[in-house]
């Protein structure tokens, strides 16, 4: 069998790009990739110039494929980019991901640093769920809170003024039609993609990967032979997520745009935001506040992941 060639140039095409049935070859994929993955970084002044960048790096494909190209594309740029890696102590799982995002870390050549939840909250999760006991919420609602704060904390350790992570399109696309769903569009408005808070406790995160899907990812890994974790975690089980995403893969096998147009519908949210600007300040009505024991930005008193390390050492005491 022929194997069809790139529509761009001789060599042999490596993937038809769904949405508009383009046939590109390995160079031609990974040369529109980094330009897509520079061109959101632009569109949304993601980055400056001088940001010392901090990328949250699990092991997994979006964050070590995300290395990758932003070690690719900081080569033309003065910014310092330093791998952080999370243990949050899962057991039979977090070891593997470490694994794979040194791997990740050297291929690269950056810097990498591993922060754990026992030596920051004085907790693994797998022992807070212990101490928790029946009564608790799912894993992924601690460990949630716990790894956006140690990120943050990581982040500002090594000193970055940025953190980058690799959600990607799908992603985005499945946390808009869930806050739609619940009746939470608001929450939309304030994950603006272009970076705002000016926190002294908080370092802004972005997502390059907004506008690239889950299936260019892999691709891009598989064609590049990049290695990640393809384990996932034992506890993850947000249901709600996973039926979006089968409604979202079902509706692309007749629209593969669709993505897309949902974080289209995203962007014209956050420009319409920008013009009762005033209403970006305040969650519905409530205001943002600095976390009393933290200081990060916060709807309440204390920020979630302070909140929950306050029940976790009650119930420990009790
Ligand atoms: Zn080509
Ligand atoms: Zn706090």
């Amino acid at each position: 069998m022929d194997i069809p060639s790139c529509d761009m140039c001789e060599h042999p095409a490596a993937w038809r790009r769904p949405w508009d049935n383009t046939l590109v070859c390995i160079m031609h994929f990974n040369k529109s990739f980094l330009k897509k993955v520079q061109k959101t970084i632009n569109k949304y002044q993601m980055l400056k110039r001088d940001d010392i960048i901090a990328i949250g790096l699990s092991g997994g494909k979006d964050s070590v494929v995300l290395l990758d190209v932003m070690a690719k594309l900081q080569k033309n740029h003065s910014t310092k980019l330093i791998a952080i890696s999370i243990d949050e102590g899962i057991e039979n799982y977090r070891e593997n991901g470490l694994h794979f995002a040194k791997l990740a870390a050297e291929r690269a050549n950056v810097d990498h640093h591993i922060f754990s939840y026992k030596e920051f909250f004085g907790y693994d999760l797998d022992e807070a769920l212990m101490i928790l006991g029946e009564n608790r919420l799912s894993p992924c609602s601690y460990c949630g809170p716990f790894r956006r704060k140690l990120l943050n904390e990581a982040a500002r350790k090594v000193g970055a003024t940025k953190l980058i992570t690799g959600h990607n399109a799908d992603d985005e696309a499945q946390t808009l039609l869930m806050n739609v769903m619940r009746g939470d569009l608001l929450k939309t408005l304030h994950s603006n993609p272009i970076p705002k808070f000016k926190n002294k406790a908080f370092v802004n995160r972005v997502k390059p990967f907004r506008r690239t899907t889950e299936q260019e990812i892999v691709v891009y890994a598989n064609l590049n032979q990049i290695p990640y974790q393809e384990m996932s975690c034992p506890h993850a089980v947000e249901a709600y997520r996973g039926k979006i995403r089968n409604i979202l893969t079902n509706l692309s096998v007749d629209d593969p745009g669709v993505i897309f147009s949902i974080i289209n519908s995203a962007d014209s949210l956050h420009d319409l935001g920008g013009l009762v600007s005033n209403n970006l300040k305040h969650d519905g009505n409530k205001e943002i506040f600095d976390c009393k024991k933290c200081g990060e930005p916060t709807n309440n008193d204390l920020c979630n992941s302070c909140r929950l390390i306050i029940e976790i050492e009650n119930r420990e005491n009790m």
